[in-house]
């Protein structure tokens, strides 16, 4: 993990929140390859979980909701989070951390001497308008699902849908998190990339099959090692109070295995909530059976953060090279910040740059391709290794002449001589 965040810091992936002040403790600043990194994360998801479907539709609600939708969900009343300080060693930990729930101890020096349990609601809080009094408060959302089952009924009349269909969104989610660690894992700010899944009831369980494959075959297909992956169905004594059934994608990250989305059959809790809190119809009419009823939900809810550091660790690589260590991200070319570079090998030689920048100018206009000549070309791999860029081009004095340049592929490292007429073609079906 050390290595993780010392590349992603040092290559513009990752940074602490406002760093120069000392940092916000479990806020995290994505840089100019992380912000790119993760914009390829949810547009993957959003590519594979709406786009390329005919039965979801996307949503992008405010972050800010009516303080009654907090109510109706149960966060105000059940979105605790328990905690206990060990007396040894002065360690916080939440009462759901293996060792306490199993042995009542400490995780980190195994002491007993602990103090109670103390709860603490994990929404935050802030006011709208001039006064802060609590007719002003409004919380920050934990999650982005509620924005989606407040729309339920203006999705279904604006788009016309029947059932089964679904609704996705992207976006910031804010929990008070007591105990935030392993990086940008468990954040206070973060973001979800989440969709409700409304069917008819009897067909839930069916569907709820259905999505956790579907979810589970997306970070398999964007190039996550299987052996790193797996579903976790959850205990019937685990199951949040509205779930019937619940399985977690986990990855083993160096910490652990660990939760990368949650896929959760909610039944009928959220809407008939809404419905009850609102006084609003939100039945469906199945004008098959002539009847009114409120769909059941499956829930796949990810963590855009948590995929992001997920890809980051699988890509991390590291072999000999001439008795040197190479680091590279093996990013798969969907996910990968940059897919070429384009390096002239002698910068003191105009035609040479002019041709390379040349070509970068015309390769951007279909894919995120960089331009550097600011070291020697073996640095300039090295750098572009590091972020995991998918091919480098280097034009050379021999390119004046015989109007190729050189392609070296990121993970084999091997060099293939190109025209340069041809060369967008030939990078084009490398990266489809
Ligand atoms: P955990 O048990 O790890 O706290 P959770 O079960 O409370 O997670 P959910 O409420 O199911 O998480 O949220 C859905 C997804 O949002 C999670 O699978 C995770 O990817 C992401 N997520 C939740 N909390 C955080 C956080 N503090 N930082 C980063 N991502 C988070």
């Amino acid at each position: 993990m050390e290595k993780i965040v010392s590349l992603c810091k040092r290559r513009g992936f990752i940074f602490q929140s406002s760093e120069i002040y000392g940092g916000l403790a479990a806020v995290w600043d994505y840089g100019p390859l992380g912000a790119q990194l993760k914009k390829n994360v949810k547009d993957a998801w959003w590519r594979s979980v709406v786009l390329d479907r005919d039965d979801v539709e996307g949503l992008d609600a405010g972050i800010l909701m009516h303080p009654k939708v907090w109510e109706a969900s149960g966060h105000i009343s059940n979105f605790f989070d328990e905690w206990i300080d060990c007396k040894k060693c002065q360690e916080r930990f939440r009462t759901d951390e293996p060792s306490y729930a199993t042995k009542k101890q400490c995780p980190k020096c195994g002491g007993k001497e602990l103090t109670e349990p103390r709860k603490f609601n994990l929404m935050l809080k802030t006011h709208l308008g001039p006064v802060e009094d609590t007719a002003s408060v409004v919380y920050l959302r934990p999650e982005t699902a509620q924005g989606i089952f407040v729309n339920f009924i203006n999705v279904l009349d604006s788009r016309h849908k029947r059932l089964p269909f679904g609704i996705a969104q992207i976006g910031k989610a804010y929990r008070n998190e007591i105990t935030p660690k392993n990086f940008t894992f468990r954040s206070r700010e973060f973001e979800q990339m989440e969709m409700e899944f409304f069917v008819k009831p009897g067909e839930d369980e069916m569907w709820h099959k259905t999505w956790i494959e579907e979810r589970f075959n997306w970070y398999i297909k964007l190039g996550i090692n299987k052996d790193n992956l797996h579903i976790r169905e959850h205990e019937k004594t685990e199951l949040a109070h509205y779930a019937k059934a619940c399985s977690d994608i986990e990855y083993n990250f160096p910490f652990g295995w660990s939760e990368l989305e949650g896929i959760a059959n909610r039944q009928d809790f959220d809407l008939k909530q809404h419905q009850q809190f609102s006084g609003k119809d939100l039945t469906y009419f199945d004008s098959q059976t002539n009847t009114h009823y409120i769909p059941f939900v499956i829930e796949p809810s990810g963590g855009c953060d948590r995929a992001t550091l997920a890809f980051l660790v699988d890509a991390y690589h590291e072999d000999i090279v001439n008795d040197k260590t190479r680091v590279y991200l093996k990013f798969h070319k969907d996910i990968a910040p940059v897919k070429v570079a384009v390096l002239p090998l002698l910068k003191n030689r105009p035609e040479v740059v002019e041709i390379a920048k040349n070509i970068q100018k015309s390769l951007r206009k279909k894919f995120v391709c960089v331009y550097d000549d600011s070291a020697a070309i073996g640095k300039l791999y090295r750098r572009q290794d590091e972020i995991g860029t998918l091919f480098c081009v280097t034009v050379d004095v021999q390119s004046l002449e015989d109007k190729k340049v050189t392609v070296r592929e990121r993970d084999t490292m091997q060099q293939e001589r190109i025209d340069i007429e041809k060369l967008e073609e030939y990078l084009l079906e490398k990266l489809q």
